[in-house]
């Protein structure tokens, strides 16, 4: 597998809890990659997966979505991290990416979850995608938002692609959805029935919402699922 030395070179804040990091890619000075697919990241003694943000292009750096854990090796590297830092990985790796261009996709995502969908939703729009293309995006407060903006722009741009942002405990008047994306897809379930399911997020949300796919008579080869472990 393909190692490489980057340096950090932007980390933006989206949330109290949630970074946007940027490496520019050292040595070797580029890479490609499917949309979908992660990088191992060399912290300490240990390796910790992040999935590329970014849109596959001969990319000469890459961007990740990173959440920070209490007490989590990476994200106690990522939450002192400087820019200019020296990083190093290993990768692509993975197989979570778009299987069917012709078929209509629904995305569920929990929280950074949403991170392999930030490259795979673009990307499959602009390869002259023909289906529709659905994505829940779960957060726990309005506190946790992020990105909303950018999949509400990319519906202004694509209008096959629609976008369902949902917040689980409001703790002001939130004007959207609330609940989980469980409590959405057993309402919504019936009108996107025929659609190609990819899931991502905490092991117990991808488990939750498959199980409640499957009980509903989603056939188990039409979703595709990612577990941030
Ligand atoms: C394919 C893949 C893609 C991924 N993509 C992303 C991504 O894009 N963005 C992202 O944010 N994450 C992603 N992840 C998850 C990521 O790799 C890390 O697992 C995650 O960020 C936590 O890493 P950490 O080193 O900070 O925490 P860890 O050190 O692994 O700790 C995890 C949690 O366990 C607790 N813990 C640790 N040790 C103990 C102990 N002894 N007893 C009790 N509790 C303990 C910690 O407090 C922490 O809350 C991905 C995972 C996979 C498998």
């Amino acid at each position: 597998m393909q190692e490489y030395k980057t340096k950090i070179s932007e980390i933006k804040h989206l949330t109290m809890r949630t970074l946007e990091v940027t490496v520019d890619l050292v040595e070797p000075i580029s890479t490609r990659f499917t949309a979908g697919q992660f990088m191992q990241f060399k912290i300490g003694s240990v390796l910790r997966s992040y999935s590329i943000i970014n849109v596959p292009d001969h990319n000469r750096f890459l961007k990740f979505c990173v959440g920070l854990l209490d007490n989590g090796e990476a994200s106690d590297f990522f939450r002192s991290a400087k820019i200019g830092q020296e990083l190093f990985m290993r990768g692509p790796s993975g197989i979570f990416s778009i299987e069917n261009f012709s078929k209509n996709s629904f995305f569920v995502a929990g929280g950074v979850g949403i991170a392999p969908f930030c490259s795979m939703i673009p990307d499959m729009l602009a390869r002259s995608y023909e289906g529709k293309a659905h994505l829940l995006f779960g957060v726990a407060t309005e506190d946790d938002i992020f990105y909303f903006d950018r999949f509400n722009h990319l519906h202004n741009l694509y209008p096959n692609f629609t976008f369902t942002p949902i917040v689980s405990r409001p703790q002001l008047h939130w004007p959207g959805e609330t609940g989980r994306v469980t409590t959405y897809l057993d309402v919504a379930y019936e009108y996107y029935k025929d659609y190609l399911y990819y899931i991502c997020g905490s092991s117990e949300m991808v488990k939750d919402a498959r199980d409640l796919l499957l009980k509903k008579g989603q056939n188990i080869a039409d979703i595709k699922l990612e577990i941030f472990t």
